[in-house]
């Protein structure tokens, strides 16, 4: 599986771009807190490190490694554990 970080485009953090992709899940959620999973081909979901509410996320624009369009409000996502 892939794991693309996030990074803001913005000043307000509404914008998230991700990065060049992590293989490592481990890796990927010791250095970045907020990233993509690649489920299936063209299919993601949002990961966090940090203990948002889902209400947090319906405002990002969060663009699609691939095409760049912006994903659905309804992105699904998931909270890692803290470790
Ligand atoms: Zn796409």
């Amino acid at each position: 599986m892939k794991y693309y970080p996030l990074i803001d485009m913005d000043s307000d953090g509404i914008d998230k771009v991700p990065m060049f992709p992590y293989t490592d899940k481990a890796a990927i959620s010791e250095r970045h807190h907020l990233y993509l999973a690649e489920d299936a081909l063209h299919n993601f979901r949002l990961y966090t490190n940090e203990p948002y509410s889902t209400a947090d996320y319906r405002g990002y624009k969060v663009h699609c490694p691939y095409c760049g369009a912006v994903f659905k409000a309804n992105l699904p996502y998931q909270e890692t554990e803290k470790s």
